[in-house]
């Protein structure tokens, strides 16, 4: 069961974040406070924003990961509507150790194991949780 770790929404118009967006978080991005920070953004943009209002409710990329606990699995063609998150990176030479391909395409529609992903993919996963954003689409695995 996942929790919701969004802030209270009467209390993220403070005006530290309004003057200084980045004051008072830690160096380590995957912290609490980062998160609750990083939730107050979302929420801020979606409430005050008019282009961001389809944020919520848009058409999801051809493949897409959808996280579904400790299992993330490609989805294709999904007529489903939601919110993702992105993450495209450079690769490095040799590639992700984990790639959509030929021979990885079964092993990622029946699903993975956030811990089979490498460390930035599971890394992507973690904090798409601890938004509540249900769908990724990652470069190298959509
Ligand atoms: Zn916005």
């Amino acid at each position: 069961m996942s929790k919701d770790l969004r802030p209270d929404r009467d209390s993220f118009f403070t005006p530290l974040l309004a003057s200084q967006p980045y004051a008072n978080l830690p160096d380590c991005t995957s912290s609490s406070q980062t998160t609750q920070r990083l939730n107050q953004w979302l929420i801020a943009c979606t409430e005050t924003h008019p282009e961001c209002q389809t944020f919520w409710e848009t058409a999801l990329p051809k493949r897409v990961l959808e996280i579904q606990d400790a299992y993330v699995y490609l989805r294709e063609d999904t007529v489903e509507k939601g919110r993702y998150a992105c993450l495209s990176h450079c690769w490095g030479a040799q590639g992700p150790s984990l790639k959509l391909e030929r021979s990885t395409y079964q092993q990622l529609t029946s699903g993975v194991t956030v811990d089979q992903l490498p460390k930035t993919f599971g890394d992507a996963v973690s904090i798409c949780i601890s938004i509540g954003i249900r769908f990724l689409w990652i470069d190298a695995l959509c």
